[in-house]
């Protein structure tokens, strides 16, 4: 139900009105994946929304979200003014008084600046689901801080480090599938609507020209209702179809042999003996070296000459199994396999049997699979006309084609053996050779990067410094103990102990555990934390009760644990209530901002592609983007990167910061891709040029660099495209980019843990573990809290999905969304349900050894039978979001987030509920189960929570249409 203060309807299809007067474009955020949309307006005022078919990533088409971007517009919800928490006053209490935005930078500058001249670890900024994280990146960078994360680490790191750390790309933003070309399009792990829009587009045009599509997913909704084939798989499993699958495939021969043999380090020569050298590549100290950071230089067996040789020699031909005896020479007598018979190894024993009792999938049809994998891949294989040549001089005169396409994102991901998933799959498409191939996985700039991209974290307390710039990115990818960040008694340097032993490679960090660990003073307490765009207080954070107390603490002398608590937003989440300091952002159609190649950017297949938002409306009230805050932050606290050689301000303001930054002096690089150079006449690379934003205007606000055709297919051995790539920055060598079937990376690690290899070795009670998870080859274990469950006792696994018609907890506050979702229910096997007398709509507990839930319960088809599951983040606490205190999301709605725990004890020590190799948190692990509620119990979901109203809401009174909801 929707009260609205003004009679005049939003949109009123038949009444009299004026005409549109103005069409304004700008990039959608309703979702992650950023449309080009048109704003209509009359007379100012925001009528309706639609498409931009001028935009080349969706072309027209808008979904339910994104033409309900008006109503986040009229929502109640908005924050309209900078507010400072009451002394005195509680976090939760509401209590808050309006300040100006001159008092907020007085503020900040004074807090902000003490920290940073004495230790600036001591500040910690954690973003949700921005898309800017180059600023703020680079604003944590300057600052000196190694406490920065953006929100990967709680959504899908394992997808990004797992493929990056074996192919040089990923799913999503960096890579997808080319449905195009494809033929069999297998879909796994992935949400009901993920990639949005482009992967609708792709999958209509897919399944008209007679495409396969295979859905396996413990949920048949969104996608996979239109799948030609569900197959239903138990969470937490998917790594052992992934190892049965390449078990079958290596059985049978049916692998592309030359493409591993050539791309691959698969004929690379791993040393076997015991040692230093144990499961390392050995290394030709004679031969050139390509790459001196992560040499290529080793060897493979030429199975001509029956002798060791150097990889990349003319005319060799790697064997793929066995093993030797290294002859004469600097290795001389060492005992070698090749990195394929250790694969081959590896899998020999995960049968499809022994798959079918983990997965829930029968043997024989994890054997068709395989089968129709390889009959796409090689028996509907074909050829595109197109001249390339690799990095070695040969020359091609055509492209193979593998038409055996995958796409695979969260549910791989949010488990703690995710990593090693998604390593699986990573190898498993390697075996296909669907690697940036027609038909296959194909790249998206600025991917493929190095594997993996040459960026290290701070790894000793000698990189943070009080005043100064931090001398690594606080985010980076470590290929080796020595990368760790630890301080000089081998303790985590950041707050969420990412790249320390407990999670060696935690590429986006672990904001999951920011708050638990600074409030414990684990590894040290902070003093001040500043959120953005996101609900650490609800959706975003495991325990949410727990933490919500956590936010409350305060030592004996009766300051908080977590001194200072900032928080950006834009509507009145659950979090803002926790501030001191609250921050009110813009809209999406308020502001500008960038979806850079220094970031994530929308590029296609064929070449990079960037785009912007221009602002459509003016702020409402005070409200201020987040850009324009960091910016005038670190103005104001003169970090160096926005500040002159003398000491004065450098930019205006964010759109002036965003066309007049470079990455380096002079270095022609900067934010946006497009119209560089004095007069717009320069792409990619150029002298920075102040009338950007009006090319991007007069341009659908998108950049598109139309690559030649040689450079669309093979990137990572292609010499052409990898002197583009280096000469336009989006890498920094022009090396060839191996696929790691075999991840020396990881044995480092494991060598480390066996204390066979001199430099760092980790803490007495994590070496099992590293020596267990870094194995150097994709291997399936059980998700880790099955360790510590009674899994007869807790009978069912429990997950959760974003809704087609909302992102995250984004749209509770949107008038037209909610109609559709205004609370969830736990979906229940039908049979599962009767089984245990559980009515269509009843209400029960579910219930985890971590905590319990009352909601209610509809009998679905839909569910694999050992699971039950949930949209994420509809349940809202009473009154947050400007709902009304009887509103369904908080009667009505619940949060699954209640029954997982954010930290596990596992064998007498405790650590994060994570993926140990990245910190990915393990949110699809928990076990449940279910009970019926009593008849006389209310009506309503458990536990119920209140939040406030801050002042300034409802809207600031220019708004027309503003409401209350109920
Ligand atoms: S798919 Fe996402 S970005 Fe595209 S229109 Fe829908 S909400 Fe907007």
């Amino acid at each position: 139900m929707f009260k609205l203060f003004s009679s005049a309807p939003v949109h009123d299809p038949i009444g009299k009105q004026k005409p549109i007067d103005e069409i304004k474009k700008t990039t959608c955020y309703m979702c992650a994946c950023r449309c080009g949309i048109r704003a209509h307006l009359r007379e100012g005022e925001l009528v309706y929304i639609d498409g931009n078919p001028d935009h080349p990533l969706n072309k027209g088409v808008i979904c339910a979200k994104g033409s309900a971007g008006i109503m986040k517009q009229k929502s109640p919800a908005r924050i309209t003014q900078p507010l400072l928490r009451k002394a005195g006053s509680a976090r939760g209490e509401g209590a808050f008084e309006p300040i100006s935005w001159e008092r907020v930078f007085e503020i900040l500058s004074e807090r902000l600046g003490k920290i940073r001249a004495t230790d600036p670890k001591k500040f910690a900024l954690f973003t949700g689901r921005d898309q800017m994280q180059a600023l703020t990146g680079l604003f944590a960078r300057q600052f000196g801080t190694p406490n920065y994360a953006a929100h990967g680490g709680f959504c899908s790191v394992n997808m990004a480090a797992g493929m990056i750390y074996t192919i040089g790309g990923s799913f999503w933003e960096f890579g997808g599938p080319d449905l195009e070309r494809a033929k069999l399009f297998i879909m796994i792990g992935t949400a009901e609507d993920h990639h949005s829009n482009p992967m609708k587009i792709a999958l209509s045009k897919f399944k008209r020209a007679g495409g396969r599509f295979i859905s396996i997913n413990p949920v048949r909704t969104g996608y996979s209702a239109i799948a030609d084939e569900w197959i239903p798989i138990k969470p937490g499993t998917d790594g052992a179809l992934f190892m049965a699958l390449m078990h079958e495939l290596i059985r049978k021969e049916k692998f592309d042999a030359p493409f591993l043999q050539r791309y691959s380090n698969s004929g690379q020569l791993v040393c076997l003996d015991a040692g230093p050298e144990e499961g390392l590549f050995l290394y030709d100290p004679d031969s050139e070296q390509i790459n001196l950071d992560l040499p290529h230089n080793k060897y493979v067996w030429d199975e001509k000459t029956n002798r060791a040789r150097p990889c990349f020699e003319a005319g060799v031909s790697p064997a793929l199994k066995g093993e030797y005896i290294m002859g004469s020479g600097p290795h001389a007598g060492k005992k070698v396999a090749p990195a394929f018979e250790l694969l081959r190894r590896q899998v020999a024993d995960t049968t499809p049997e022994w798959a079918a009792s983990i997965t829930g999938i029968s043997a024989e049809r994890i054997r068709q699979l395989a089968n129709e994998m390889a009959y796409a891949a090689f028996e509907q294989a074909f050829e595109l006309p197109i001249q390339w040549t690799d990095v070695w001089g040969i020359e091609h005169d055509k492209v193979i084609g593998r038409p055996v396409a995958f796409h695979a994102m969260r549910g791989l991901s949010a488990h703690s053996n995710g990593f090693q998933t998604t390593r699986g799959l990573a190898v498993l498409m390697s075996l296909l050779g669907t690697i940036d191939r027609p038909g296959g996985f194909r790249h998206k700039a600025p991917y493929p990067r190095q594997v993996p991209p040459n960026v290290k974290p701070p790894s000793s307390e000698a990189d943070i410094k009080p005043n100064t710039p931090l001398g690594k990115a606080p985010l980076g990818w470590p290929t080796q103990p020595e990368d760790l960040a630890l301080d000089n008694n081998e303790q985590p340097l950041r707050i969420d102990k990412a790249y320390s032993w407990e999670h060696p490679l935690a590429a986006h960090g672990l904001m999951h555990n920011v708050i638990t660990n600074a409030v414990k003073g684990d590894p040290y307490t902070i003093d001040t934390l500043m959120i953005f765009m996101a609900n650490m207080s609800w959706n975003s954070t495991m325990n949410t009760m727990q933490v919500r107390e956590l936010l409350n603490s305060k030592n004996p002398n009766g300051e908080f644990k977590i001194p200072f608590l900032v928080v950006c937003d834009a509507f009145q989440s659950e979090m803002v209530d926790f501030a001191d300091l609250v921050l009110p952002d813009t809209t999406y159609l308020e502001r500008h901002d960038v979806m850079s190649m220094l970031d994530r950017p929308i590029s296609e297949f064929e070449g990079p592609v960037d785009s912007v938002r221009i602002p459509v409306l003016p702020p409402m009230g005070e409200c201020k983007p987040f850009q324009e805050v960091l910016v005038e932050l670190a103005s104001r606290l003169k970090l160096p990167a926005f500040t002159t050689a003398d000491g004065q301000r450098k930019f205006t303001g964010y759109t002036d910061f965003i066309t007049r930054f470079e990455t380096a002096p002079d270095s022609g690089i900067g934010f946006l891709a497009g119209w560089r150079g004095k007069d717009g006449e320069k792409s990619l690379r150029g002298e920075p040029n102040t009338n950007q934003w009006q090319h991007y205007a007069d341009n659908n606000c998108v950049f598109q660099y139309h690559m030649p055709e040689e450079h669309h297919y093979m990137r990572n051995w292609n010499r052409s495209y990898l002197d583009f790539a280096k000469a336009n920055a989006i890498r920094q060598k022009n090396d060839p980019i191996m696929i790691a079937v075999y991840s020396d990376i990881l044995q480092k690690f494991r060598l480390a843990a066996q204390g066979k290899r001199p430099g760092r070795i980790p803490p007495e009670h994590l070496k099992k573990r590293i020596e267990k998870y870094f194995d150097p080859l994709p291997f399936w274990y059980p998700p880790l809290e099955e360790e510590v469950t009674d899994l007869n006792a807790f009978n069912l696994n429990a997950i959760t999905q974003r809704p087609m018609a909302m992102y995250h907890s984004w749209d509770s506050q949107n008038a037209w969304l909610r109609q559709i979702h205004s609370h969830n229910y736990l979906f229940v096997n039908t049979k599962t349900a009767t089984e245990q007398g559980i009515a269509d709509g009843a209400w029960i507990w579910i219930e985890s050894q971590w905590g319990k839930v009352k909601c209610m319960a509809r009998h679905s088809e839909a569910v694999d039978p050992g699971t039950v599951w949930t949209w994420n983040a509809i349940g809202k606490a009473e009154s947050a979001w400007s709902l009304a205190a009887n509103a369904d999301e908080s009667k009505k709605g619940f949060l699954l987030n209640h029954l997982i725990t954010e930290e596990l004890a596992l064998g007498g020590f405790t650590v994060s509920n994570s993926d140990p190799i990245t910190g990915q948190a393990g949110w699809y692990d928990v076990r449940v189960k279910l009970a019926l509620a009593d008849t006389d119990e209310p009506a309503e979901t458990w536990p119920q929570v209140k939040a406030f109203t801050v002042p300034g809401m409802p809207l600031g009174k220019n708004a027309k249409n503003a409401g209350e909801f109920e």
